[in-house]
């Protein structure tokens, strides 16, 4: 018996079946009689890049607490995902660099399971097929809300299916969630009913990730790695991800801020991944087979609405996933964050229909420390534009000083790991011993040149 197992409605429609959506759809599947999921793209049966989440083509890291969530959720979800190909690895042992410099690995426990991300979508849309009383609408455009006359409450959704001459029809709905992405229409809808639409926050950060997936010739160049992350920082902002994954391909974004970003053609992209100055990522793609053309993906701000702020909102209506908030990707944290929301409408579910503003407000809660942590993060960038309270200035040149810590003490970047991971919370980077470890061991970022000049870099030839 989980918190949720109880009736509390005949019908819930779920806008957008992509990872929130898949989530929330998982949730209201305890609790209503049936649940729509509504997406405009084909998805049954999909394991390749989709229109609705372009973001899908760029390497997408599922943190520690999002993989926990999924197999609780999905019980033996990480064992199938085994099963099927999907390499996975101890999140603390992955080659990461912070500030240019290498973190000492360090066994958390944590698992990193590294799929491309519509490959991760389409295991989550299979273990849905558990629950049969989950439906998708697929191909179909979600138009608007439908509610009662004074607006007070939501009542269905008005859709449309795509490439077929038929006219718009109404999906009547005990309650409706809002999952439709960063480009979610839900402020637009509640200023139409007469609500007022939610303040929103930005942080500007202008970040592309540029893609391309390699086949490798030999994996030994690896020495084992899982994954190899030189991660963007204000002293080092050409950062990179590059990941095996299933059907033993490799995936790398190269991640250029503050508008700098690595070229589409094949020489660029090179180019860039040498310019770096950690030349592990440039190391082992350089003779590495392609198998598609570098693709661009432009990220311009972090955007966070505040539905919980607001003082009406309409009855069976919420929201979830990027539609609340969109984080800076290179934290990734999106997709955790996400299935931590599920499971907050889970509980709420336990207790009958939800409460919008309760739930927002709960949610709220969820988003807090994660957007803390990337939207802070962004901060320590000095052209990033946004309020510098002391407490955002300190943690900033703390966390410097931790990760220079972590390259010397294994257990600095366990605690890390768990921290990012969103398993612990921020506080446990502050317990006395931590501080203890990364006063002793921290030195501040050198701040080297940002990229290598090619003088200084080795000739593709070598
Ligand atoms: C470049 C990049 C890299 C990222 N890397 C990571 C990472 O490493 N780890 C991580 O956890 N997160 C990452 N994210 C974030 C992650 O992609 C999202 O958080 C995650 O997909 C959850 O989003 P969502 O389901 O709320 O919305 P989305 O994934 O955006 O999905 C919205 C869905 O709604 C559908 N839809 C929208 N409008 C309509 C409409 N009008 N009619 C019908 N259907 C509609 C779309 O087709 C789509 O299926 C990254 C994001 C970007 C941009």
């Amino acid at each position: 018996m989980t918190d949720s197992d109880t009736n509390v409605g005949r019908r819930a429609v779920v806008l957008g079946g992509s990872m929130a959506g898949l989530l929330t759809a998982r949730v209201l599947a305890d609790a209503y009689d049936e649940v729509l999921v509504v997406d405009r793209d084909e998805l049954s049966a999909v394991r390749t890049p989709r229109r609705g989440v372009p973001q899908g083509r760029h390497v997408h890291g599922l943190l520690a607490r999002g993989q926990q969530i999924l197999d609780e959720l999905f019980p033996g979800f990480t064992e199938r995902a085994v099963a099927a190909g999907i390499p996975t690895g101890d999140l603390g042992e992955l080659r990461w660099f912070f500030n240019g410099r290498r973190l000492r690995p360090a066994a958390t426990g944590l698992v990193c399971v590294s799929a491309d991300r519509p490959v991760l979508e389409a295991h989550v849309r299979g273990s849905l097929g558990d629950w049969t009383n989950v439906r998708f609408l697929e191909e179909t455009d979600i138009l608007g809300l439908c509610a009662t006359d004074d607006g007070a409450r939501v009542t269905g959704v008005r859709v449309k299916r795509r490439g077929v001459e038929t006219a718009a029809e109404e999906l009547a709905a005990d309650l409706v969630v809002d999952a439709t992405g960063r480009g979610s229409r839900t402020p637009v809808w509640l200023a139409e009913l007469g609500y007022d639409r939610p303040a929103e926050q930005r942080i500007k950060i202008d970040l592309t990730y540029t893609t391309r997936h390699y086949r490798l010739p030999d994996e030994s160049i690896l020495d084992g790695d899982l994954s190899i992350n030189p991660v963007s920082s204000p002293s080092h902002p050409r950062g990179a991800f590059f990941s095996r994954i299933d059907g033993g391909r490799c995936i790398v974004s190269l991640t250029g801020v503050l508008g700098d970003a690595a070229p589409t053609d094949p020489d660029g992209f090179l180019e860039w991944a040498r310019s770096m100055e950690v030349p592990d990522v440039y190391e082992v793609i350089k003779n590495a087979k392609p198998l598609d053309d570098p693709i661009a993906f432009t990220y311009p701000a972090s955007v966070r609405r505040h539905y919980e702020q607001l003082e009406r909102f309409p009855e069976r209506l919420l929201v979830i996933g990027d539609a609340a908030c969109s984080f800076n990707p290179v934290y990734g944290q999106g997709m955790t964050v996400a299935a931590m929301e599920a499971l907050t409408l889970r509980a709420h579910l336990g207790r009958g229909v939800p409460d919008p503003l309760a739930f927002l407000k709960d949610i709220a809660g969820v988003i807090e420390a994660p957007w803390q942590i990337s939207a802070g993060g962004d901060l320590a960038y000095p052209e990033v534009e946004g309020p510098r309270p002391p407490m955002v200035e300190m943690m900033n040149a703390y966390s410097a000083l931790m990760h220079s810590a972590a390259t010397r003490d294994p257990e600095v970047t366990r605690t890390f790991m768990r921290v990012a991971g969103l398993v612990d919370p921020a506080d446990a980077l502050m317990s006395p011993d931590m501080i203890y470890r990364v006063l002793k061991s921290g030195t501040p970022p050198s701040g080297p040149p940002t990229t290598r000049t090619a003088a200084a870099v080795p000739s593709p030839a070598g």
